[in-house]
């Protein structure tokens, strides 16, 4: 099933892709619900991000040809960082390259999207708490990153978390190749079947953090293929089984 926000006069609303068309959803996404009989085209629709996080959970060094491309060990445990909220970015929405940066990279990824309360989950439960799973840019400013020694300002710049174009909540955990490709040209090109930390891992060495709430997002890090972006570019971020995100950068 295909999970999607977007925006109407009334406000923001959630519903469902069926053969393009999109049925508006009453009640609760992560819970109880119904879906209109009729829908709407699709492209006609102006998608918002496909939920409404209380926070971003960004995972570094998750896949081994990334670690070895930035010179780091493989880690023993998921390295943790935060994004802030004010950084996210809807599909189509534009990333604002920041004066003060001189490396504005891309990173594909792919997000997990939570689905109920998580707290002390055993990765053999995790999956119960998931509510699907979507495309994720991890915006960075690596200039920024590698001056201040940690991420939280070369992460945090508004626009730095896109993340859609929907919610799919059925996906192949063993096989589903990830992609960046900018104005065209493919970039990344990988597979989450060369993650260190899957889902499950993922999802229950978190909540024994932080507890999940629904709609939290854990974007599951970037493989090998990180670069450059400039103002002008359109960056697209592709997960096998999902979609593709698609957002343009700006000057500031
Ligand atoms: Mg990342």
């Amino acid at each position: 099933m295909r999970i999607v926000r977007f925006a109407t006069k009334g406000g923001a609303k959630y519903g469902v892709v069926r053969e393009g068309r999109v049925h508006e959803v009453q009640g609760d996404i992560c819970g109880k619900y119904t879906v209109a009989k009729s829908g709407a085209p699709l492209g006609r629709l102006r998608l918002l991000p496909p939920c409404e996080p209380t926070k971003i959970v960004g995972v570094g060094l998750n896949y081994r040809d990334h670690a070895e491309e930035m010179h780091f060990p493989i880690p023993e445990e998921p390295v943790l960082f935060l994004k802030p909220l004010t950084a996210i970015l809807p599909p189509e929405g534009k990333i604002v390259y920041p004066p003060s940066c001189q490396r504005l990279d891309y990173e594909a990824e792919l997000a997990i999207v939570i689905k109920r309360k998580a707290r002390y989950v055993p990765p053999a439960k995790a999956l119960r708490y998931v509510l699907g799973y979507t495309c994720f840019n991890d915006v960075t400013a690596r200039d920024l990153q590698k001056k201040d020694g940690r991420s939280t300002r070369a992460k945090s710049f508004d626009t730095f978390a896109p993340f859609g174009p929907w919610i799919e909540t059925a996906l192949n955990l063993d096989d589903a190749p990830v992609r960046a490709r900018l104005n065209g040209i493919i970039m990344q090109d990988s597979n989450i079947s060369n993650f260190i930390f899957d889902v499950p891992t993922l999802v229950s060495f978190v909540s024994e953090v932080m507890t999940l709430e629904p709609g939290d997002l854990i974007a599951t890090g970037t493989p090998s293929g990180i670069g450059p972006m400039q103002p002008g570019d359109v960056i697209e971020i592709e997960v096998g089984g999902i979609g593709t995100l698609r957002n343009r950068v700006v000057k500031a």
